[in-house]
């Protein structure tokens, strides 16, 4: 196996195939992990692949896992088998673990205006719906307490539109059936098509799917039926219909017409572009003597401030001459999406991090701000809250430390850019 895409992957080709995928299976077949429906912390990774039972088990010598454990959790990230709790978070999510079922109703959902669809397969993998779960995470509707989320539904939110997506089975075919609903166009516009987009996204690397998407009737007879028992109109022949410049379509159910209109709802609409989107605001906080990194951090994040992908603060620029230095930076704290804390022991010795930026780690927890702490030189972070959330760069060599700066720069920019896309979707869909 050779991963070119993954970052900490691309520098090790995993000879063993079965290696990899028996650790991996470890975590999955976890008793404790399955108890807590499939809610796990690094610190249970160890716990797997720790002991010498396991290295016996696995045939291996002692402690292999474990020097790999970062490579083994982007791994099971990578398949999609995983999800952090929330952006940057090292808590994370097995959705096949997850209970069957929600066990709550979803706020706004079947509104008379609501456009449901199903995707129904030809060929359907079981592991096709947990992956969606994953390509979804950061758009699952609830808050830290609760979550609209099973191991067969999943409820999305974008502003004020909903969706419920979840697996069915149609007339002998399996599919995912989606519910979208929304008092907003353009969210509702933004959060359809994100849902293809994602879907889109996980036929990569695999076989054909067959996919075929269709609507469920709502002629009177067929809304008093349950959706899988309804007349199923495909995609392409109401495109047909519509090109022939027909208004109705036929329900074998009821024997009655239905308007065209009424299926659809255009749902395949311009998208709204990110660029129109408010941009999330980052701050970077660095000690005065490491300016050099600082530069070269800027310099590195220079192509996400020009896609205006992140707007990029420092301390010189949050203070005018003459203004009261603590107090303006303050302020651009407590409003910032995004912290970047460039880690090192200067910056350590002359900031006492955990008490300083207390408030922002509560803020992590609560969804309400990202903290990204890049390690530029040795010191003493995990003495410090920093090791409580995700490092850049991910192996956690400083940067001093890298024999090629440059690349460590470049891949540290690649790892924000996805993390800075996915802050501005839910900066935006929180402020609306
Ligand atoms: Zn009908």
């Amino acid at each position: 196996m050779y991963y070119e895409k993954v970052d900490l992957l691309k520098n090790i080709i995993i000879l063993e195939n079965q290696w990899a995928t028996k650790a991996i299976y470890q975590v999955i077949e976890d008793t404790e992990i399955k108890n807590r429906n499939g809610y796990f912390k690094t610190e249970d990774l160890w716990r797997i692949w720790w002991s010498k039972k396991n290295d016996r088990i696995l045939g291996q010598n002692e402690g292999k896992h474990i020097r790999y454990l970062n490579e083994l959790k982007q791994l099971m990230e990578y398949y999609k088998l995983c999800y952090p709790i929330h952006i940057g978070s090292l808590e994370f999510i097995v959705p096949m673990l997850l209970p069957s079922e929600i066990g709550r109703e979803l706020p706004i959902m079947n509104h008379e205006d609501e456009v449901i669809f199903v995707y129904k397969f030809e060929y359907l993998p079981s592991a096709l719906f947990y992956q969606f779960i994953t390509e979804c995470n950061e758009l699952i509707d609830g808050d830290e307490d609760f979550k609209y989320v099973s191991s067969n539904e999943v409820g999305l939110r974008y502003g004020n539109a909903s969706a419920l997506a979840s697996k069915v089975t149609i007339g002998g075919n399996e599919g995912f059936l989606f519910q979208i609903d929304g008092n907003n166009v353009n969210d509702f516009i933004w959060l359809s098509s994100q849902i293809e987009k994602r879907l889109d996204n996980l036929k990569k690397g695999l076989p054909e799917l067959g996919r075929k998407k269709s609507f469920p009737c709502k002629c009177n007879f067929c809304r008093t039926q349950a959706i899988t028992e309804r007349s199923f109109f495909d995609e392409e022949d109401i495109e047909i219909y519509k090109e022939n410049g027909k208004k109705d379509i036929y329900c074998h159910k009821s024997r009655k017409f239905i308007e065209l209109e009424k299926l659809t709802k255009d749902i395949n609409g311009e998208t709204e572009d990110l660029t129109n989107l408010q941009i999330p605001k980052a701050i970077i906080l660095s000690d005065d003597s490491d300016k050099n990194f600082l530069e070269k951090f800027k310099t590195h994040m220079a192509l996400l401030v020009r896609e205006e992908l992140i707007e990029l603060w420092d301390e010189a620029s949050c203070i005018l001459a003459g203004d009261l230095k603590d107090e303006k930076f303050k302020a651009a704290l407590d409003s910032a999406d995004i912290i970047f804390i460039l880690a090192s022991s200067a910056l350590l010795a002359n900031h006492d991090i955990d008490k300083e930026l207390a408030d922002k780690f509560e803020r992590v927890e609560k969804e309400v701000v990202v903290i990204v702490p890049i390690i530029v030189s040795s010191c003493l972070w995990k003495a410090t809250k920093i090791q409580s959330i995700r490092v850049l760069p991910m192996d956690e060599t400083p940067i001093d430390k890298s024999s090629n700066q440059n690349e460590s720069w470049h891949e540290i920019s690649r790892q924000i850019r996805p993390q800075a896309e996915r802050i501005k979707t839910k900066v935006n869909a929180r402020r609306r």
